[in-house]
Parts: structure tokens; sequence; C-alpha cells
């Protein structure tokens, strides 16, 4: 395989690149750089107007396999990664059995090396507490050697402050991180939505942001406590954005993701009772959104991950406060990010593909992604100016559980380039 990609704009904030340029691929690897570049074997990819980054990754996916395959598969899950712009995905442990013991990671990398010839990298994350239980430690040390990146137990919380403590300390012999679900039980028992004006209103019950905030607030002590690295996962509150911009301020070893339907959708997209507006944490206010929005553009938020839950048809096809939370998202993280934060100014291109891609990277340990002559071809490619509308049936994923639907995005992903294998969209 021999392709030669013609003036795309290469941005790549780990050599500091943003220029129009060809990359050749021969097999895998990147053979050339440059300009007017030439190769006659070569099929020819006119990318004028399009972007070519370091693949992205999603570093919070529910892959649902094993144990939930009627939901998605790890090969309908890396096919609607691929279909989004990503190169790797991390997967979250609460399937059946969950990702507690190394022999369901080693099962998730086997199935994940034959899924598209490994195409999508597919980077497990171990459980915290064994069954996720949150009573007693998993086997961190396997796990990592097996191949865990991190370590969660999403889906629910740590919620148990003296398991917090010793998983920080653990996990931060290996450098791993400790991803948190930041949910207070007691505070949001029974609860569907966010609590509120909006709740009220549809006779739902709440969730109040102090039932994110307080875990989150323990957590930052914790770190700072135990010298571990901590991660909140799915940040959708003001507050919680401002107790990591005071943690972060002081120097300390702490991160945070948020999701595109948290920094696009508030919960008054729940008064039409669709189930698809329901998700864990819930969709917040007005002023929430603005908050996120600010710290992604200050810094203090360093990743946008998806959340992809997904749910079959089914299973949300019953009333608001009985269906299951959780919404796709690879299939539309890149419009929705271009089209709500791009456009309007908020981030940069580059800032961007650094919060699909070099920053999660980073927090994660994995290998920065060279764009070099002699490197493996890691690549995402976008057209930014793509107009399209969403249309859920046509999702790669197994299922369409999504609010967007008929939703107009500018940006779509055009194609990835990893492992020696291509997809175009
Ligand atoms: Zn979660």
């Amino acid at each position: 395989m021999q392709l030669l990609l013609k003036n795309g704009r290469l941005i790549d904030p780990v050599s500091g690149r943003d220029e129009e340029l060809d990359i050749q691929v021969a097999d895998g690897t990147i053979t050339a750089i440059g300009k007017n570049l030439s190769a006659p074997a070569a099929q020819v990819i006119e990318l004028r107007g399009k972007i070519v980054a370091p693949g992205f990754i999603d570093m919070h996916v529910h892959l649902r396999e094993p144990g939930f395959e009627h939901k998605e598969t790890i090969l309908t899950g890396v096919t609607s990664a691929a279909a989004g712009g990503f190169t790797a995905v991390c997967c979250m442990p609460n399937t059946n059995p969950p990702i507690d013991d190394e022999s369901v990671v080693r099962f998730i990398q086997a199935k994940a090396r034959t899924a598209l010839n490994g195409l999508v990298d597919v980077y497990p994350v171990g459980a915290v507490t064994k069954e996720r239980k949150g009573e007693h430690l998993a086997p961190m040390a396997e796990l990592s050697d097996a191949g865990a990146v991190a370590f969660t137990d999403d889906g629910d919380p740590v919620h148990d402050a003296e398991i917090m403590r010793r998983a920080l300390e653990y996990a931060a012999m290996f450098g791993k991180t400790i991803i948190q679900h930041a949910q207070d039980i007691p505070l949001t028992r029974g609860g569907a939505m966010n609590e509120g004006y909006v709740a009220t209103l549809l006779g739902i019950p709440g969730m109040p942001p102090a039932g994110e905030e307080v875990v989150v607030a323990r957590d930052i002590l914790l770190a700072r406590f135990t010298g571990g690295h901590y991660h909140v996962a799915h940040i959708s509150t003001a507050g919680v954005a401002e107790l990591l911009r005071q943690a972060r301020a002081r120097g300390e070893d702490v991160s945070g993701e948020v999701t595109p339907h948290h920094f696009t959708l508030t919960d008054e997209a729940v008064k039409t009772y669709y189930t698809n507006t329901k998700m864990n944490p819930p969709l917040r206010t007005a002023s929430d959104v603005e908050a996120l929005r600010r710290a992604l553009k200050d810094g203090t938020i360093e990743v946008i991950a998806t959340d992809h839950a997904p749910h079959s048809f089914d299973e949300k096809q019953v009333e608001f406060q009985f269906a299951p939370f959780g919404i796709v998202g690879l299939e539309t993280a890149i419009g929705l990010t271009i089209t709500e934060l791009v456009s309007t100014g908020v981030l940069s291109l580059k800032q961007m593909v650094e919060k699909f891609s070099t920053n999660p990277r980073r927090i994660l340990l994995l290998p920065p992604i060279k764009i070099a002559e002699g490197e493996r071809a890691n690549l995402t490619m976008i057209d930014p100016s793509l107009q399209w509308v969403v249309d859920p049936s046509t999702f790669r994923s197994k299922s369409k559980n999504t609010p967007f639907g008929g939703r107009k995005l500018t940006g779509k992903p055009f194609g990835i380039i990893n492992n020696g294998e291509v997809f175009w969209n």
C-alpha cells in the first residue's frame, strides 16, 4: 500500500507544525514529508482544505464486550471509532465479567487485534475494585502488567475514601491514573436528571451539582495526600471546573475531561422526555455549559472524551425514569467540537487536536505520536468545513441512542490511518 496525501494542513502540536504539506506513506510508515512530493506508484489523495493531525484517542468509551454484545461489540465499537476519526479508544471496565482480571484485558486485546486488522488501538482500563463493588482493590499490578492503561470503576464511583486513597497510592507505583466517575451516592439516589427548575417542572427526581462536586473536592485532597494522579471523568458542573482550576493553580497533578453533550446541551433538552437526553452525570444548565467552555479554553480541562455508551433501542424505549443512562458519541464528537467550540472561537484547531490527541496520550503515558519520516503513520484526517446532518441510521455503532439526530454540524472526519490500515469515510 502506497499513499500520497497531497496538500493537507498538517497540525501537529508535538512538533509545533501547522502548514500545508504532502505526506507519503508506504506500508503504514511515513516515508516522506514535504512540498510537491511525487510518487508515481502511490494512490494520490487530495487533501486541500482538510486537516491532517496525529491520531485522535477517545479515552472514555464503553465497548460493552464481554457481556453486553446486544449493545455493542469490540468490532462494531472500533468501526464506530474509525468512522468518528479515532485511531485509539480506551474501553471502560463495566463489562460482564468486568475488567478486574488480567484474562479480561487479554481477551479484549486479542479481539481488538483482529477487528479491522487492528486499525484502532484499544486500551483497556482496569477496574479499581473487584467486581467494581467498591470493597476490595482489584489486582492492579497484574492488570497494569497485562496492559491496563488506567483504573476506574466508571459507571459507578469509587465511593469509599480509604479505597480511593489506596488506589491512588497503588496506581502511583506504576505511574498510572485513577479516573473517577464522581457521584455521591446518597446525594444522587433516585435522580434521573439535573436537580433544578426543569426537573421540578417535569416532576423528575434530580441530581444536584453538589452530588458531583463533593466527591471531586475530597478526591483532590486525597490526590495531594498520596501523590497519585487523579482524572475526573465527564465533568458536568461549573463547580467541578472551578475545583480543578484551583488545584491545578496550586500545581497539583489532577486533570479532567468533558463530553461533547455536556458542552453542547442543557437540561432544557429533557423537556421532550426523550430518553436520549438521559445521561450520568446529567445535562446541566446554560451557566454550567458556559463554565465548561471557559475551562476548555483556558486549559483547566485538557481532554474531550465521549463517554460513548451504547444501549439498544428497546432499552431506551421506556419511561424516562426507567431508561438507562448514556448515549453514543464516537461518530458525532468531532462534528460537535468543530461546530460548538472551533466555529465559535472557544478553541483553535490546534487546541482541538491537543484535547483529542496530545493531552489524553500524555495523561495515560502513551507514547506521543510523531509525524516524521520513518515513523509509523497514525493519522486522523478531517474536513473542517463539510456541512452535514446527523443521521443515526448511518452510524457504524450497533446502537443509535443519540440526542443529535437531525442536527446540522460543520466538520467531519475524512479518514484515519493506523497500524498499516486505512479507513475512509
Ligand atoms: Zn461514568
